[in-house]
């Protein structure tokens, strides 16, 4: 039998990530590939990173988007700015602090780890306490928005603490970007990385990065290389400079970054804070509606993220059944739990293009459906 082409259906994606894409971005993605050092291609990566420093609202000089996913942009900032013996505040309330956690472990860090109940945000009292209790610390490392149970953070809290301690600060900001208020500079960011597939609403497989100059600083007094050839972001700089001399260092993924400019162009003439306002709304939409299904969040509401709504799953149900259901009925896909939440609750996303009217109404009448059948 010879093989076919694989045609997967339009789904309409309301889980943790990937996100629902615009189709501009997707017909971004289909124009003719050129070198990646055509001036042209040149021209247009500059473009690029103007727009992640306005979507990071940032004036880093080092802002690019990381040929790789968010974890890969976790770990750049990990293996860049801690040396094997630096010790590391790193805050764990849900997965991805716990991955943050692997991280410090593998580059030879001492954590020290701020944990906190999964669904609750970071606890800053306890923050400041370990930067006391440990003065010499040199980075704190926590996660914006846990898209594993969809609390979010007070970044701006925690990066002023850690300033006030002598620590950069490494921020997960993968589900964060676009969603909810960010802003790099006005809180002191050290080192921040995101993903291409949840509120920027592109194709997966990119990590948009960024350095403060102290966390470059950082990386020009390593006493050791890198460990990592490919995450080397002293290497990377050269290769993303636009100032005329840009240096190979590998093939850009031009086709990725063609849909990545395209997004970031919709979300510049869209406007950063009206982003964050339609992801609240939609959310707010979202929450009454699921109120009124009798459904409950996990998370308390001060602590919530609009564009990831964790809610449990009511007494009774079948939790892959319902799921099945909304994915074979109504081509819809939300989140099963992860970890400690796994049969325990769903994660229905709304980031970026899938923070629309229409996608809050299909998700709630299709649940609905769903739940009594
Ligand atoms: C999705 C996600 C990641 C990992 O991103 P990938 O693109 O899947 O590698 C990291 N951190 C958070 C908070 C995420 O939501």
């Amino acid at each position: 039998m010879p093989f076919q082409s694989f045609n997967p259906p339009r789904r309409i994606l309301m889980g943790p990530g990937p996100s629902d894409i615009n189709p501009a971005v997707l017909n971004a993605m289909s124009r003719p590939v050129i070198g990646h050092l055509d001036p042209l291609f040149v021209r247009m990566m500059d473009e690029v990173k103007q727009l992640l420093q306005y979507a990071f609202q940032t004036e880093n000089p080092f802002t690019i988007a990381l040929s790789a996913p968010g974890s890969a942009g976790m770990e750049a900032c990990f293996v860049n700015l801690v040396e094997p013996g630096d010790k590391v505040i790193v805050c764990i309330n849900g997965v991805f602090g716990g991955r943050q956690l692997e991280n410090v472990k593998r580059c030879g860090g001492i954590p020290i780890c701020v944990e906190d109940e999964w669904g609750r945000a970071v606890n800053v009292e306890k923050v400041e306490q370990a930067l006391k209790d440990n003065p010499d610390a040199t980075v704190l490392s926590f996660v914006h928005a846990e898209t594993s149970t969809g609390a979010r953070s007070d970044a701006k809290a925690i990066c002023a603490l850690a300033k006030q301690y002598g620590c950069l600060s490494i921020v997960d900001a993968v589900t964060s970007l676009g969603g909810v208020e960010l802003r790099v500079d006005e809180w002191g960011i050290d080192a921040i990385y995101s993903g291409s597939q949840k509120c920027l609403s592109c194709v997966p497989g990119l990590s948009p990065l960024s350095f403060s100059a102290a966390a470059v600083e950082k990386i020009k007094q390593r006493k050791t290389p890198v460990q990592s050839w490919f995450l080397d972001q002293s290497l990377v700089m050269q290769y993303w400079s636009g100032d005329g001399k840009r240096a190979y260092h590998h093939t850009a993924p031009v086709n990725s970054l063609y849909a990545l400019h395209e997004s970031l162009v919709h979300l510049h003439n869209e406007g950063l804070e009206n982003s964050w306002a339609r992801h609240q709304e939609q959310h707010q939409a979202l929450a009454s509606g699921l109120q009124a299904l009798g459904i409950e969040f996990v998370v308390p509401e001060a602590e919530r993220l609009p564009q990831l709504n964790t809610i449990y799953i009511p007494e009774g149900v079948d939790d892959a059944k319902v799921r099945s259901h909304l994915l074979n009925v109504y081509n819809l896909e939300i989140g099963a739990g992860l970890g400690a939440f796994a049969g325990k609750a769903w994660r229905i996303g709304l980031m970026g293009y899938a923070a629309r009217n229409e996608n809050v109404a299909l998700c709630l009448a299709a649940l609905k459906d769903a739940l009594s059948s």
